[in-house]
């Protein structure tokens, strides 16, 4: 008997793609239905992320006419993250593996058959790693290629390139149903859940239609929330900071005793005014990290539902089948 596979895609206001998406995935999974290489209650599950247009009508519509759809509605939206995440666990109780992946087309639906494959060749989790940034603007490589760097350079671990198109058996999302952080930042944590990891190289492609919901500033605020909730390395660095001002002030302090000794006094409005400002400034720079670390126990400690669901959308009778 072949496995189960639920494909997660969150979706937020993405009525212009959806026809398309589901077009394509609809095909991969009966190919592979006919290939037997999975089960035939394998079925895509869009999750509707609070979208203001027509996009749950639309998952609606799609389940209502095809069993291989089913859709799970957020009660609003909580980003990215939380959608997948809500999609997992979703997943997790129905599937023998769960491939998440984005809406728009940009990660290579083709890439599915050789995700499975590992699977089936004793992998639980597999990374979609792109294998070039051809297609991207400059700024986008730069950027993007910048931010992995700093997260590894942070300790914060990751996959290199591997955004969040994954493929992780049962056992793996019951290992990521553990982590119960209510920021849950998925490309740091899932390395954390162990077992067998394989790698699938993929073309990332361009948005098949509509725009990014990840503008600079959105994916700024996602590096930082990266960092601080995988690592405390910025706090070590504020100790070494702190250790190197003081080495500092004191080959100051020798420099001005000697040339005092010397019989000459050093002036200095202009060094006062600079080392006054230079260390107010990574004082509050630090604090400012030093925040950043207690507003995420503060948000921690309330332990907040992650992602709250109106409605899954289940199999019925009378449903047309495919
Ligand atoms: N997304 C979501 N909730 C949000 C923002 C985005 O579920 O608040 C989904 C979106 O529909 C898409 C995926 O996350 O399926 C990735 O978003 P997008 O393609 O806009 O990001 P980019 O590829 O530009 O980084
Ligand atoms: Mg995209």
């Amino acid at each position: 008997m072949a496995d189960i596979l639920y494909i997660v895609v969150p979706c937020y206001n993405e009525e212009e793609v959806l026809p398309e998406t589901s077009r394509r995935l609809r095909e991969k999974l009966e190919g592979l239905m006919a290939a037997g290489k999975i089960s035939r209650e394998s079925r895509v599950l869009f999750v509707n992320d609070g979208s203001k247009d027509k996009t749950w009508e639309i998952i609606s519509k799609l389940h209502q006419e095809c069993s291989l759809f089913s859709g799970a509605d957020l009660t609003r939206n909580r980003g990215h993250q939380n959608a997948l995440l809500a999609g997992l666990m979703t997943a997790k109780d129905r599937c023998d593996m769960a491939i998440s992946m984005d809406a728009d087309l940009q990660d290579d639906i083709d890439a599915v058959d050789a995700m499975v494959d590992q699977y089936y060749a004793g992998c639980d989790i597999v990374y979609g790693v792109r294998s070039s940034r051809k297609k991207d603007t400059f700024f986008k490589r730069f950027t993007a290629e910048g931010f992995y760097r700093l997260m590894n350079a942070m300790g914060a671990e990751t996959v290199f390139n591997h955004a969040d198109y994954r493929l992780m058996s049962k056992r793996a999302l019951e290992g990521l149903a553990q982590f119960k952080e209510v920021n849950l930042f998925l490309r740091g944590i899932v390395p954390m859940i162990g077992y067998r990891t394989g790698t699938v190289e993929y073309e990332r492609g361009e948005r098949f239609a509509g725009e990014s919901k990840y503008p600079l500033k959105k994916m700024l605020s996602f590096a930082m929330e990266g960092i601080t909730s995988l690592s405390v390395k910025p706090i070590r660095m504020i100790t070494g900071l702190g250790f190197v001002v003081f080495l500092v002030s004191i080959a100051m302090l020798i420099y001005s005793i000697v040339r005092w000794a010397m019989g000459e006094t050093i002036l200095g409005w202009a060094s006062m005014i600079c080392s006054v400002w230079a260390i107010g400034g990574l004082i509050l720079l630090s604090l400012g990290v030093i925040g950043e670390y207690i507003g995420k126990i503060y948000l921690e400690s309330k332990a907040r539902p992650r992602f709250l669901l109106r409605e899954v959308l289940e199999d019925r009778d009378g449903q047309a089948d495919r």
